[in-house]
């Protein structure tokens, strides 16, 4: 036996994350997988096709540190068509790996050692740790449920001089709430005259429901001047795997963001980035049909889940749905979505472990961003299970 040599590393309290360890036993059990929030229909053919074209056509070598110019533009017009508002290409855009390393990247730029950074739990799992690796305190205010709306009183106790970032997430994931005007105002008024900046993750940007519409920090004069707005390819054209975001930020902040950028990840795929430019190029409105196609699907995922016993309250934005079991089981979300996989044939995510100091609650998120097929199977394993239970007591 070697001799371990191994320091504690910096995340001692930190394991794999649920997403991972709930795809990876509904891969071994058969179940079918509502936890993890990847969708399981293909994606559009005229993607994998420009894809290939772009890899033919010899994008193979590093790309710009910054991201593909023809990307960067295609980015830029599309906030335009959104927002109605200039973002310059060159100077305020950056391609990520995914999301994740624009939230990665921006945290480690603009936070350390002294400084606070405030985020709304239920928050989603990256971003706590990424605080701590950068040195800094991670504050936690909670949201209650049913609703998940910020608290501005609480917020505002939270708040002091070293507070350097706030983190706001809308669509919410995994609450499933969303940010309205009003939010962003309160947010730009307890801000005011603060060295404090702001981290936006709209990854979720396009699946707001029930005719509401997404409000972004980018079209927030206020909130734009001190925020980094962070965005995924792959919520948007259905491909997670592509591994593709960005972040958009004012000149300033992208150059303190692209600094460890360059060092985290350096560039991204090359081939992918120009297929993606080509495809935008092709259908300006892309993302304009996501929130009828998600709405049909969260509509009929509940219809299929009425009468189960599970109380669904309405998603209003991502593509993802909560469950409330309390009437059916007494286990705690943790040990009900694990036992779940096995019982049901059904993976799910529990709510709790995205919060600090959960509150008493007993819901499940399900993703919806699935096959109908795929939707009905999960449903009537669900509906199963709740009989089963609804008898045995
Ligand atoms: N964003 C995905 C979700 O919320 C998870 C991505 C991951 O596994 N890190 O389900």
């Amino acid at each position: 036996m070697t001799e371990s040599h191994a320091r504690p590393g910096k995340l001692p309290d930190v394991g794999t994350t649920v997403f991972t360890v709930m795809s990876r036993r509904a891969a071994e059990s058969g179940a079918v997988n509502l936890g993890q929030g990847f969708p399981d229909y293909p994606i559009d053919g005229r993607l994998t096709e420009l894809v290939q074209q772009a890899m033919a056509a010899g994008h193979n070598q590093y790309a710009p540190m910054p991201g593909v110019p023809a990307l960067l533009e295609q980015i830029a017009a599309k906030i335009r068509r959104l927002h109605g508002i200039e973002v310059d290409a060159g100077s305020e855009i950056t391609v990520t790996l995914g999301a994740t390393e624009a939230i990665f990247s921006a945290i480690q730029a603009l936070a350390g050692a002294g400084d606070e950074v405030l985020v709304f739990d239920p928050a989603y799992d990256s971003y706590d740790p990424a605080v701590r690796l950068a040195g800094a305190r991670c504050v936690h205010v909670p949201m209650a449920p049913p609703r998940f709306r910020p608290d501005w009183e609480r917020v505002r106790t939270a708040l002091n001089e070293r507070t350097r970032l706030v983190i706001i997430n809308s669509p919410q994931n995994p609450a499933c709430s969303c940010l309205d005007g009003e939010d962003l105002n309160e947010l730009a008024a307890l801000l005011r005259g603060r060295n404090c900046l702001v981290l936006s993750d709209e990854v979720y940007e396009h699946m707001v429901y029930d005719g509401a519409r997404h409000e972004s920090v980018l079209a927030h004069a206020e909130l734009r001047e001190r925020s980094v707005a962070v965005y995924s390819f792959g919520k948007t054209l259905h491909a997670t795997g592509l591994r593709i975001g960005y972040a958009v930020a004012p000149p300033a902040l992208t150059g303190e963001l692209r600094k460890v950028h360059q060092y985290n990840t350096f560039t991204i795929a090359t081939c992918l980035q120009h297929a993606i430019a080509g495809y935008l190029r092709e259908r300006p409105d892309t993302g304009a049909d996501l929130a009828d196609f998600f709405q049909a699907k969260r509509d009929r995922f509940a219809a299929l889940l009425e009468g189960t016993g599970l109380r669904l309250p309405r998603s209003s934005g991502s593509y993802f749905q909560l469950a409330d079991y309390a009437d059916l089981d007494t286990r705690s979300d943790v040990e009900l979505s694990a036992a779940l996989i096995d019982e049901a044939g059904v993976a799910t995510i529990p709510l709790s472990v995205f919060y600090r100091e959960p509150p008493p609650m007993k819901l499940l998120r399900l993703c919806f961003a699935k096959r109908d097929e795929t939707l009905a199977e999960g449903a009537l394993r669900l509906r199963q299970w709740a009989q089963a239970r609804g008898t045995m007591r």
